[in-house]
């Protein structure tokens, strides 16, 4: 499973922001693919490098991640905020440094959708297809931009590893690096004649759709991670799908880990002589809530047990309560309610002083 992002960062749990930036930005440097190309070890590294950055480097995503959700099946369930993934865009400046636009081809992307839930799909759980457009190789010319996949030849400048070395001089010194084939344009090929399905460009944009399983208690703001399931490139090394978890709020509860929070007012009578009243659960159906005698204005009681289920685990319904004092009263209530407080004693209030 995902290893811990401050161990691939190299970075202590109370790093700072900057500690974060600066620890990734050195290790990208090193793992770049442009300086290992064809090394899947350093592809896998980058990626990695790159993940945990997406999370730690975020502060509102790293605080999610501090507190992490349980994994399940096959998905890990990092922590975030409900937008603003954006893969390229955190390093985009060092690609640029590296020159310009030079993104090893057999690198697929990641791919990033929202997706909206009802309070009680999140959670019970839900199976829902999703559709989202990735790229794919082109099936007519099985990635190559060729006619058929056969009306080319291999690239004689670069023999067909579609990169030539260079040296550069960088911010960071010199450094042996690569760069596409200027002949063919970093194809590795010399298309004879073109593939008319993809216009040669070797990918096309498919919608794609999947039936994604998720498990009961999802969190507003969590990023459900799906395997391979990004951009598909013709060496068959996929990216992942992102899946960003927007649930709408419940026009009562809230939810605090499996527990499921909610409001309820009550009289003062109700708190001094106790009650019980009825509320509903969230499949709808009905829970008697006793108020004992006595309660307490702020009080929070509980009902066990109707909270959200997750595997063995089951939460419970919290009832924040608070006492309605009512208001403009009759002269008759005024004075029956002064002969009632003439009865009660000091000694039947814990703080407040009576005259
Ligand atoms: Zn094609
Ligand atoms: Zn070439």
């Amino acid at each position: 499973m995902a290893k811990n992002f401050y161990d691939v960062l190299g970075v202590k749990k109370d790093a700072s922001q900057e500690e974060i930036k600066a620890a990734y930005r050195k290790l990208a440097r090193q793992y770049h693919p442009d300086l290992h190309p064809n090394d899947p070890q350093a592809a896998e590294k980058f990626k990695e490098i790159n993940e945990a950055y997406e999370t730690l480097g975020d502060a509102q995503k790293r605080a999610a991640y501090d507190n992490p959700a349980p994994n399940f099946g096959g998905f890990d369930f990092g922590g975030g905020f409900g937008g603003g993934f954006s893969g390229s865009d955190i390093f985009g400046d060092i690609f640029n440094f590296f020159g310009g636009g030079s993104r090893n081809a057999e690198v697929s992307r990641d791919r990033e959708v929202r997706l909206n839930f009802t309070f009680e799909e999140a959670a019970f759980g839900v199976a829902k297809e999703i559709s989202f457009s990735r790229i794919e190789a082109c099936p007519h010319c099985n990635g190559t931009g060729a006619k058929n996949g056969t009306e080319y030849t291999t690239c004689s400048n670069c023999g067909g590893a579609q990169r030539v070395k260079v040296i550069k001089d960088t911010p960071f010194g010199r450094v042996a690096t690569e760069q596409p084939c200027p002949k063919c344009g970093g194809k590795g090929r010399i298309i004879k004649e073109t593939c008319l399905e993809c216009n040669g460009k070797a990918f096309v944009k498919v919608q794609a759709k999947l039936k994604v399983t998720f498990p009961s208690g999802l969190e507003n703001g969590q990023v459900v991670t799906v395997r391979g399931e990004g951009d598909r490139s013709r060496s068959g090394k996929s990216g992942d799908l992102y899946i960003n978890v927007i649930v709408a709020p419940h026009k009562y509860f809230q939810k605090h880990g499996l527990d499921l929070v909610m409001n309820y007012s009550i009289t003062p009578f109700q708190a001094m002589l106790g009650d019980k009243v009825t509320i509903q659960n969230l499949k709808g159906a009905n829970q008697t809530l006793v108020i004992p005698e006595g309660t307490q204005n702020g009080a929070v009681l509980k009902i066990k047990g109707q909270g959200i289920e997750k595997r063995l685990m089951k939460g419970d319904i919290l009832v924040n309560v608070t006492v309605e004092v009512p208001k403009a009263l009759t002269r008759d209530q005024k004075q029956k309610i002064k002969e009632l407080e003439a009865t009660f004693k000091q000694s039947q209030y814990d703080k407040t002083k009576i005259k």
